[in-house]
């Protein structure tokens, strides 16, 4: 009981140096006297029991009150608090004791120290993890919440731009009607052919843009049925061959073992889904490319493989693209139609086929050595769908299961 007796002998002394350690000014003296007193009367405690754990709250306390902009700060301030604490104890016990009870406190306050050292450091990196944790949860929700209101926004632009879009098709086709009755020569007719061209394209762009809006809000609605992806990629490359042939460019398939199975899935979805594949082949080859389809059976999935010979995609962009608008920088792309080399539509057509794919339980994702317009790596696009021997959904599954009796319930 000998250190606790010399412990109290220089608590005033301590308390003095202690609290001038600390704060020059005198603004906020008397809470940190207040707080530097009940440290002391829990050291106190933990000299007479020998339990340094005596500390623990008033450490806690301490890692709890720091401020924004010292959570901020990477360092541990706390430490030099508790180094200031530890030299003035020294100090106040060399001047107030003789040698040896000074050996004999600081010997016994050593544990006591080490173990508020530690405990402030846990405590305080504690604290700072639940702030950062804190600050992260907050910045997941923003970008949540800004992607909604680009979702909503997506949304909303494509059902307003429809109604004015119908009325434009609409007048164009009376217009038309006239003209043929008047005279077919007429220069009216080229220009009618203008405005066909691009509310076609621009009603394209609208649905892509729905199209999207559906897939973020998980209101894609599939409607399953036998699909021969085989036939699908060939009645693809059939409507896409004249488009190709104007770039010059050739198409070919290589059935494979599974190639002409049939699986349950959306047909006119996939159907969308490769179209976007194919003519992406087309649009970023240039003239004189080769665009060949491929594939393999793997267990429970068929995998059909685009490959093309055109100017292919870096390594850090081949996720972006399945972003929304995720259009490349580096690809200088010019909005000329949806076939012409690089003629660049608003970055949604993979994203769309990845959501139409990953609504069937697949996937789809890019193989390229790199962006060169000179070395024209290729890129080889890989689909995956899963082989169905029946409908996922169960009230269609019920539709096509063979009737059996229900009488025995
Ligand atoms: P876009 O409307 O711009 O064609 P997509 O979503 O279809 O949008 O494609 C996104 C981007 O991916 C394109 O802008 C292009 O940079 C890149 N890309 C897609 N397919 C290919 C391909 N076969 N070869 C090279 N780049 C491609």
């Amino acid at each position: 009981m000998r250190v606790s007796e010399l412990l109290k002998q220089i608590r005033e002394p301590w308390l003095k140096r202690a609290s001038h350690s600390l704060l020059r000014g005198e603004e906020g003296r008397e809470a940190l006297d207040h707080t530097l007193s009940r440290f002391y009367d829990l050291l106190l405690q933990a000299i007479a029991t020998g339990d340094p754990g005596w500390l623990k709250p008033i450490l806690v306390e301490w890692a709890s009150l720091r401020t924004e902009d010292e959570l901020l700060q990477d360092d541990l301030s706390l430490s030099p608090v508790m180094g200031a604490l530890v030299t003035e104890t020294l100090a106040v016990a060399r001047q107030n004791l003789s040698p040896e009870e000074t050996n004999e406190l600081i010997e016994a306050l050593m544990p006591i120290f080490t173990y508020s050292y530690t405990e402030i450091a846990r405590q305080e990196i504690a604290v700072r993890v639940s702030y950062v944790t804190a600050k992260l949860v907050n910045v997941k929700d923003e970008l949540e919440r800004l992607d909604r209101s680009k979702s909503d926004f997506i949304s909303v632009a494509a059902h307003e731009l429809k109604t004015p879009l119908t009325l434009i098709e609409g007048y164009a086709a009376m217009l038309r009607e006239q003209i043929k009755k008047e005279e077919e020569t007429s220069p009216l007719v080229l220009m009618l052919r203008g405005v066909d061209n691009g509310t076609r394209r621009l009603g394209e762009i609208i649905n892509d843009m729905i199209d999207v809006s559906l897939i973020d809000n998980d209101l894609l609605m599939l409607s399953f049925q036998p699909t021969w992806v085989n036939r699908v990629v060939e009645l693809l490359v059939e409507e896409l061959t004249p488009l190709a042939a104007e770039r010059s460019q050739e198409f070919t398939i290589t059935p494979f073992d599974g190639w002409q199975e049939m699986t349950y899935a959306d047909t006119e979805r996939i159907h969308q889904a490769l179209r976007n594949v194919l003519t992406n082949a087309i649009k970023y080859t240039p003239d004189g490319g080769r665009i060949e389809i491929g594939g393999r059976k793997l267990p429970g999935f068929i995998e059909v493989t685009v490959a093309d010979t055109g100017i292919g995609i870096d390594q850090e962009d081949q996720s972006v693209i399945f972003r929304k608008f995720g259009r490349l920088g580096a690809v200088a792309t010019h909005s000329s139609g949806k076939t012409k080399f690089k003629g660049g539509g608003p970055g949604l057509g993979l994203p769309i086929t990845k959501g139409i794919l990953e609504a069937h339980g697949g996937t789809i994702w890019v193989e390229s050595d790199g962006y060169d317009e000179a070395a024209l790596p290729g890129s080889i696009f890989h689909v995956l769908l899963p082989l169905r021997g029946e409908p996922p959904d169960a009230k269609a599954a019920r539709l096509f299961q063979p009737v059996h009796d229900t009488t025995e319930i």
